[in-house]
């Protein structure tokens, strides 16, 4: 047999992966096959909030596991509750559902939207709205709500979904009528180039959905549980959604999605009208409250306002004006380039550095909540590493 045969994978090539191999991690530190040892400031794609071999988390699962790992849900799950009323008194009034992922827990919300506008409105709320940018997941339904038409293309026909500019309140005012059932939005778009809506946008659109009484769903997949500094992102807007969804940095690793859904949409799912065999399962709910316990501190979440800034000030001094935009909230903050962020996220790679992009011309940084001052700037010194290897590439 040639040498240079390459090796016959036995996985669908649906990812273009990098040919790294990390076999074990703990704290902010991925280490791999041979040895090297990488900041991890992507957190797999901002869910790791408490890092690598957390040992709460840790013995968490090990307990957990040994105890009881599955049981559907045709049986009361304690430790759903338990998940439950550790997020909903710090969100809003409301009733939780558990699923595996943020597409699932988008396409719960979308399914409840449906509802809205097919029974309890007798058919007269059709439209569902969502913006342009935005990212709520690859099922069909999350991706009828997703605008990329990369992502929708091959796909189509998917669910009547129409897209308004983001952040452009007059284009919403003109949209919104009776006949809207529900509009998703997300408050930082994480795949869409970590962009922010104007200041007083979403306080608008809270006013429109309440006027044509259409249900407002607030996607925090990513934003969600600490990551924006706050325990939800919302809470910077002053408004409240009626419903929530949840899910990346939930588990801390552990696939588990949420919806919250608030007190006008938590009777909208009946029982057989939706469900899952794993969503919820002990394991996953076990895992997510020890989560919620340490991230929903006031102290840690001060911890991570704390790191922003320090990051946020250590990136603008790192790459002045050769960045268009410095922007983000919390530990989710996007660095605006004038060409694709990939040549930066490989040399970055090459420093010992993990992060990724968003959009098209964003470098998306977004570690592990529970990063130290020092690691932030171990982070801004690799990043500064990797930034002069290839700065002339973003200078032309
Ligand atoms: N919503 C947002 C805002 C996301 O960022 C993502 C994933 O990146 C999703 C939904 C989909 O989540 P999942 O990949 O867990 O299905």
């Amino acid at each position: 047999m040639a040498d240079s045969a390459p090796v016959p994978s036995f996985l669908v090539q649906n990812y273009a992966r990098n040919d790294l191999r990390f076999v074990r991690g703990q704290g902010c530190w991925l280490e791999d096959d041979r040895g090297r040892r990488y900041l991890d400031a992507f957190a797999g794609v901002a869910v790791c909030a408490l890092g690598h071999s957390h040992p709460a988390l840790t013995a968490t699962i090990a307990r957990q596991a040994a105890t009881l790992i599955h049981v559907s849900n045709h049986f009361q799950i304690p430790e759903q509750e338990n998940l439950a009323a550790a997020i909903v008194p710090q969100a809003f009034p409301g009733q939780m559902l558990f699923c595996n992922s943020g597409a699932e827990a988008n396409e719960a919300a979308y399914k409840a939207v449906r509802v809205w506008g097919n029974v309890v409105h007798g058919g007269r709320k059709t439209r569902v709205i969502s913006f342009t940018g935005a990212f709520h997941g690859r099922t069909i339904g999350a991706l009828a709500l997703t605008a990329n038409p990369k992502y929708r293309e091959p796909f189509a026909p998917l669910p009547p979904v129409e897209f308004l500019p983001y952040g452009d309140a007059g284009a919403l005012t003109q949209a919104m009528s009776k006949d809207v059932a529900g509009v998703f939005i997300e408050l930082v778009q994480g795949e869409g180039g970590v962009i922010i809506p104007p200041p007083g946008f979403l306080a608008h659109l809270r006013q429109l959905c309440d006027q044509h009484q259409a249900l407002l769903v607030i996607d925090e997949v990513q934003t969600g549980l600490g990551r924006t500094g706050r325990a939800f992102a919302f809470q910077h807007e002053g408004i409240i959604p009626d419903i929530m969804t949840l899910a990346k940095g939930l588990g801390g690793g552990v696939p588990i999605g949420a919806a919250l859904f608030g007190k006008q949409a938590c009777d909208l799912l009946k029982p057989g009208m939706h469900g899952t065999t794993f969503g919820g399962n002990p394991l996953a709910c076990a895992a997510a409250l020890t989560v919620v316990e340490h991230v929903l501190k006031p102290d840690f979440l001060a911890q991570v306002m704390e790191r922003s800034q320090q990051l946020d000030m250590g990136l603008r001094s790192l790459l002045g004006s050769s960045a268009l935009a410095v922007r983000g909230r919390g530990l989710l903050i996007g660095v605006q380039l004038k060409s694709d962020p990939k040549p930066l996220i490989d040399a970055a790679r090459e420093h010992g550095l993990i992060v990724g992009p968003s959009g098209n011309n964003t470098l998306r940084i977004a570690p592990p909540l529970i990063i130290s001052a020092v690691e932030v700037d171990q982070l801004l010194e690799r990043l500064g590493h990797a930034w002069r290897q290839v700065a002339t590439i973003y200078e032309t």
